[in-house]
């Protein structure tokens, strides 16, 4: 077996991995790199975006775009791999961006809607072989819902791919022994590493956060909550907090969709993804305001709500109409880097979006911190090297984990062969 990480070993978004065995080649994620972090183009990777793709295949761990972003450059006949739920997600997404007609990417959302319909879905546990080489998907809590780590199996060599996870999550305690379970025997680890360098990014644990929420919603009766649409554990938490506060929950046609997608699938049965209560949404004017019936105003305004927005004049506008109640308040609850002027990840439309509301920090990572990627690593023990990628400094991996196994920094593009010979 070989591995050859195209992209990702000294930066966070834009992950490729190859694993390579007998001309079969096995890939994981085929992101798009965030934004200001470097890493050009890839092109040619023979078996992904060249050449035959007749022996290869590539797998999704999950939705975001650092991992997905690219799929509609890789070769048409190439097998693609992703959840049942990530796929229907994205595609919803994909299919929204591709609406709005003043978007200079909207070409490249139609695109990925496009190629996606000839994506293939696997199943937790459900064993894939692509010639030589198996693959069982292992599901792991993360700020995407239906993420997973991979179990790679060939020659004689056992390799796990953690994807993006965490465990401070509502999901995130299975994966210990999902790990005693599946992932023992391991040969090499290859790590995502996102909270290396970020002590205090996930201080938090979700269940905690949903808590504040509340707290928050009982102390104010009209909640704004920016986040992105596709978090869905915390959104499913937010509506719970909102409910349980007694508070209308709100959010747009797009938003909801999304929520029934989950709550109405077999699958996802946590009491976490019911919805007992009643999700409102905004009907939109001919001039894009947003509006509620008379009667439903007055509901609204009677018993106070929670409303999930985005940046954007629609929201702004309806936001607007409270900015003079004292009994109003705006949530952040995403990464705190979008709003910093000297970040990497600076997003001038959401800073000016919420630039004179002073909104209250509300969020915690979708990515392990040091603790939880300790203990990780040291319930899988692999037997020869970790290789950290999805990180902006795998150097530290040597400084923190090195006792665990021997770290192994690779170059993007440089391989490593992990044949076992015993
Ligand atoms: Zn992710
Ligand atoms: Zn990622």
């Amino acid at each position: 077996m070989r591995v050859t990480i195209h992209r990702g070993t000294h930066q966070i978004g834009g992950c490729v991995t190859e694993i390579e065995h007998e001309r079969y080649k096995v890939f994981i994620d085929f992101g798009t790199p965030l934004p200001g972090s470097g890493g050009g183009k890839l092109f040619p990777i023979e078996g992904l975006t060249t050449g035959d793709v007749s022996r290869s295949a590539l797998f999704i761990s999950h939705y975001h775009g650092d991992h997905i972003g690219n799929v509609c450059e890789v070769s048409n006949e190439l097998p693609v791999f992703i959840g049942k739920t990530a796929y229907q997600i994205y595609e919803s997404l994909e299919k929204r961006l591709s609406h709005i007609p003043d978007l200079e990417q909207a070409e490249v959302h139609r695109s990925i809607a496009r190629h996606m319909q000839s994506f293939r879905t696997f199943t937790p546990l459900d064993t894939l072989e692509i010639g030589t080489i198996s693959v069982t998907p292992l599901m792991v809590d993360h700020s995407a819902i239906d993420a997973y780590m991979f179990l790679i199996q060939a020659g004689g060599t056992r390799l796990l791919h953690t994807g993006d996870f965490r465990l401070h999550g509502f999901r995130g305690r299975a994966l210990p022994n999902v790990i005693r379970r599946y992932a023992q025997n391991i040969d090499y680890v290859i790590t995502e590493g996102t909270n290396i360098n970020r002590p205090k990014a996930a201080n938090l644990d979700e269940h905690t956060l949903q808590k504040y929420f509340k707290e928050e919603f009982r102390k104010h009766k009209y909640n704004f909550v920016v986040i992105s649409t596709t978090n869905i554990d915390r959104i499913f938490a937010i509506y719970h907090a909102a409910s349980e506060s007694n508070r209308h929950f709100i959010c747009d046609n797009y938003q909801k969709k999304i929520i029934q997608l989950i709550s109405n699938s077999p699958e996802w049965t946590s009491p976490l993804y019911r919805i007992p209560t009643r999700i409102y949404t905004p009907g939109k004017t001919s001039d894009k305001k947003m509006f509620f019936s008379e009667r439903l105003t007055r509901l609204l305004n009677r018993d106070g709500f929670c409303m999930l927005v985005r940046a954007g004049d629609m929201f702004k506008e309806f936001m607007n109409r409270y900015d003079d109640s004292n009994e109003s308040a705006v949530y952040y609850s995403m990464y705190r880097g979008y709003l910093d002027k000297g970040h990497l990840s600076y997003n001038r439309q959401l800073e000016q979006f919420l630039s004179h509301r002073n909104p209250i920090y509300m969020h915690t990572s979708g990515h392990c911190d040091i603790k939880s990627l300790d203990k990780v690593l040291n319930l899988i023990k692999p037997k020869r090297g970790i290789i950290p990628i999805h990180t902006e400094y795998p150097e530290k991996f040597t400084e923190i984990f090195g006792k665990i196994a021997p770290i192994i920094l690779l170059d993007d593009k440089e391989t490593l062969n992990c044949t076992v010979h015993d």
